[in-house]
């Protein structure tokens, strides 16, 4: 039998059947409701559920926000239009029948990426630089969710307490600054109104003003990986994302390492799920 795999995201809900030999079939995708009110959010679950739930025995949830006690509640409110307190484990198994288990998108990837390296690593940290940044952290092989699932949320660490205002609610969070949407709103004069992909265009153009822009975004992630292996101790910090495994960019990341003291640095590494982190990581550790 299959798990029922899902991954909702901010901008899209994606979901797969992952066999118990690892195969990933009926990919199937659809648009995240624009404002994810609680009725948007569990018409879209039925949608995406009804084809596949059939052929499961389980299902498997990474989700972004915070997952506590089966509930969903955004903590950056632009990242899942507003919704707060959704019962995304209660809906989605009277939805299906079927037992569910739920983890965040961040800490559900770091899982997946552990779990490629585990043969070599104990202690791992991962980084997504996406449309936001999140995260997830792996202390002696286990994955630190936190009573009220907030662990690993590294996205809102402080980077410059004079920084912009994150959407979370407070200033200079390293999202306010280092995600695609933070480098997207930083933009002005000839690259004003354009989107983070566009802007990684006009650097490898030569752009001044993007190569400004990013070197920000890179130089604030490698003060987190710092931060990270002070804490942590990590073996390695893994790096996600489109922006984080843009072309250039974690190269940018470890030359802003490369100065820091010697104790604090850390290998980091590009990502080995380019896409379905979420998917892979929340079956492998619902299997757990
Ligand atoms: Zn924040």
């Amino acid at each position: 039998m299959n798990t029922l795999a899902i991954d909702i995201g901010g901008t899209k809900i994606s979901a797969a059947l992952i066999s118990r030999d690892n195969q990933l079939t009926q990919h199937t995708q659809i648009t995240t409701p624009a404002s994810a009110s609680p009725t948007q959010l569990y018409e879209a679950l039925v949608a995406i559920t009804t084809p596949l739930k059939a052929d499961a025995n389980s299902i498997a949830v990474a989700s972004t926000g915070i997952i506590s006690d089966g509930v969903l509640t955004a903590l950056n409110p632009d990242n899942l239009g507003g919704l707060k307190d959704f019962p995304l484990k209660e809906t989605l198994s009277k939805l299906t029948g079927l037992p569910c288990q739920l983890l965040n998108d961040g800490q559900a990837a770091a899982w997946a990426e552990y779990d490629y390296r585990r043969e070599s690593i104990a202690d791992m940290a991962f980084i997504t630089v996406s449309t936001g940044v999140g995260g997830g952290l792996i202390q002696q092989g286990q994955l630190l969710t936190g009573k009220r699932g907030i662990a690993g949320h590294l996205g809102h660490t402080l980077a410059d307490p004079h920084g912009p205002l994150c959407g979370c609610g407070r200033y200079g969070c390293v999202e306010a600054i280092a995600s695609g949407r933070a480098i997207a709103a930083q933009a002005v004069d000839e690259l004003a109104g354009k989107d983070a992909k566009a802007i990684f265009t006009a650097f490898y153009q030569g752009n001044v003003q993007a190569k400004a822009i990013i070197e920000r975004s890179a130089n604030t992630i490698a003060n987190l990986v710092t931060d990270i292996k002070a804490t942590t101790d990590v073996d390695c910090v893994v790096l996600g994302g489109s922006v984080g495994l843009a072309k250039g960019y974690i190269e940018l990341v470890q030359a802003a390492i490369t100065p820091q003291p010697l104790a604090l640095q850390v290998p980091v590494l590009s990502a080995y799920y380019h896409h379905n982190a979420g998917l892979w990581g929340a079956t492998l550790w619902a299997r757990e």
